[in-house]
């Protein structure tokens, strides 16, 4: 008898989301899946792990693991204690709102398959890009679960994560699935000041981000009705400057 792959199923927005539901309930079929997901919100904390406090986890009747901390926390939990076997997949989401472009680098849901990936897992993230009214989570759910049998199949190429981002559209009205770039985020307006009833002033962060529409971006392709696929990786070093420095007098 052959083992089912375990994939493990984490998400930013806490563990009684819609969204991780929707994707626990895809993946069921290609493997042992196990939810290990934060108790709470935990959207734009990143890559942040939890060290000034223990970590509290609840198995629930369910069988799912709620854990009193980041999404980046459960990822370690998850393969360092709570599991009994190495996860094959690591797959964080169906995040609610999309995570394109620069807006990666503050993603909950983004950084937990950047967890997986720093223990040598294969790993994938996968966002909805909400629009007020219906969202669609069971396109992204189907989109997912296409995905993440290809990688279960033949891993990540160049040990990449995969960032995929749905249009909030019905799975008829997708166009198709487009490997893309992460695109360049234009900072208009994302910091309001205004005052407040004691004549103080305070800052909201937040306004509507506008978007490079290069063609290839991952912007681009949810514009056009496509789901976007970036590769990823975790190899920060900027080695074209490198070469520039060596030149460096210091
Ligand atoms: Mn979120």
């Amino acid at each position: 008898m052959t083992t089912r792959p375990l994939i493990l199923v984490t998400n930013d927005d806490g563990i009684n989301s819609e969204g991780i539901r929707a994707l626990a309930t895809a993946l069921d079929s290609l493997g042992e899946v196990q939810v290990v997901a934060p108790d709470r919100e935990q959207s734009a904390t990143s890559h942040s792990i939890t060290l000034d406090r223990p970590l509290r986890v609840t198995r629930r009747e369910d069988g799912q693991i709620s854990v009193e901390g980041t999404p980046t926390d459960c990822v370690l939990l998850a393969t360092n204690s709570l599991l009994t076997r190495r996860p094959l997949l690591v797959v964080s989401g169906i995040n609610h709102g999309p995570n394109l472009g620069d807006d990666v680098t503050y993603s909950g849901t983004v950084a937990a398959a950047m967890e997986g990936l720093l223990l040598g897992i294969p790993s994938m993230a996968i966002s909805l890009s909400t629009t007020p009214g219906t969202h669609h989570f069971a396109t992204a759910a189907a989109f997912a679960r296409r995905i993440a049998a290809k990688v279960l199949e033949e891993g990540t190429p160049n040990a990449s994560l995969l960032n995929i981002n749905v249009p909030n559209l019905p799975e008829g009205e997708i166009a198709g699935v487009r490997i893309t770039q992460l695109g360049k985020r234009l900072y208009v307006d994302s910091v309001i000041e205004k005052t407040d009833p004691r004549g103080r002033p305070y800052f909201w962060i937040g306004g509507s981000p506008s978007w490079e529409t290069t063609k290839n971006t991952d912007h681009a392709a949810i514009l056009d009705r496509f789901v976007s696929v970036t590769p990823i990786h975790l190899e920060l070093t900027d080695f074209k400057a490198v070469v520039e420095m060596e030149n460096w007098v210091l």
